[in-house]
């Protein structure tokens, strides 16, 4: 419920109401604005009836939150969310494309990617040390020494990381060496993994799971902000459809729609979203034409070589050419790149 206040209401009595919302067992929300103060009550509907705000002479009016997620909801905070990390903001005006490998390979790789992609504008690296795989054959990633790679590159060229974590245990030593932590998408259901991240504070950039809803996408954010963390950064990186063409559909309503219900930011994943490095370059276009706030894109400077997502890698001249062509479409949607 959001409870709106008089604009005659005073602080105490806004305290009054937040210590009886409380003792009823219900989460408070105290959002206090320029003209009156907002409280907001989730928890179960039934016992606020009982408190019987409505007969509270300081009270104007009491409005349910319609929706099941409730402090992710654009009902409960009407201006959008910038999530910070490092120098880099997500969220707002700018539009923000974080960039780097699949996989951290090599020192090597790292480095040299790094640099060509912080170079034409990227504002944070990515990079994955822990990789879910589909097969377990495949590269499962550097461990711990990624992450040292990862923050090594930062430190050099004063650039703020997202890398992904897969399990709780890895918490204390990705809270280490990384500014931003990815759920990737197979753990957007991972409930332990969304509570730990979210105790944590550090800021979450929240993948979309494979078959998730939108509504799915929201209430897992909704775990992290519950757990005290509201520096969280959504992702639409592509859904299971029947179409096999690519490898995911890249699902651009769900931006349009996600940035109308909710203030936190939206970024989109044209990589796994398409899984063809050809396609990558038009619907990062279309992502910012659609109002994201950033794109996060894979890069290569030898895709060939590359340990996983080759073939959906941008080499060095396509990560140029996406920057240079991306700017009329960021400034055309009123953002800065
Ligand atoms: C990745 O970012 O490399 C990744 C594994 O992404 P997703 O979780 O979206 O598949
Ligand atoms: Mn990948």
């Amino acid at each position: 419920m959001i409870i709106v206040l008089k604009p005659t209401a005073t602080e105490s009595q806004a305290q009054d109401i937040l210590k009886r919302i409380e003792d009823a067992g219900l989460k408070p929300l105290y959002m206090p604005g320029v003209e009156r103060i907002v409280l907001g009550a989730l928890g179960d509907e039934r016992v606020l009836q009982k408190l019987n705000l409505d007969a509270n002479p300081c009270v104007e009016n009491i409005k349910p939150i319609l929706t099941k997620y409730k402090m992710v909801s654009r009902e409960v905070q009407a201006h959008d969310t910038v999530v910070r990390f490092g120098n880099a903001s997500v969220g707002g005006n700018q539009f923000a494309v974080i960039a780097g490998p699949c996989s951290v390979e090599s020192e090597q790789q790292l480095l040299s990617v790094a640099e060509v992609v912080k170079q034409h504008g990227a504002v944070a690296l990515r990079g994955g040390a822990y990789k879910p795989r589909t097969s377990p054959y495949d590269f499962q990633g550097m461990g711990v020494e990624g992450l040292k790679l990862l923050k090594q590159a930062s430190e050099m060229l004063n650039m703020p990381t997202v890398s992904e974590v897969m399990e709780v245990s890895q918490m204390e030593t990705m809270c280490e060496y990384i500014d931003c932590l990815q759920i990737g998408a197979r753990n957007m259901q991972n409930y332990a993994l969304l509570k730990a991240v979210g105790e944590s504070k550090k800021p979450v950039l929240l993948k979309r799971g494979l078959s998730a809803t939108i509504e799915e996408l929201l209430l897992a954010a909704e775990y992290i902000y519950d757990a005290g963390n509201p520096n969280i950064i959504l992702c639409e990186r592509g859904i299971r459809t029947f179409e096999t063409a690519t490898r995911n559909t890249l699902d651009l309503n769900a931006v349009a729609f996600l940035k109308q219900k909710t203030h936190l930011p939206v970024v989109v994943d044209p990589s796994h979203g398409t899984g063809v490095r050809e396609l990558v370059i038009p619907l990062s276009r279309a992502a910012a034409a659609v109002g994201a706030d950033g794109i996060i894109v894979e890069s290569h400077l030898n895709p060939g070589e590359a340990l996983s997502d080759g073939h959906q890698a941008l080499t060095g001249p396509m990560f140029q050419q996406l920057m240079q062509e991306l700017k009329p479409f960021v400034e055309a949607a009123g953002k800065t790149l």
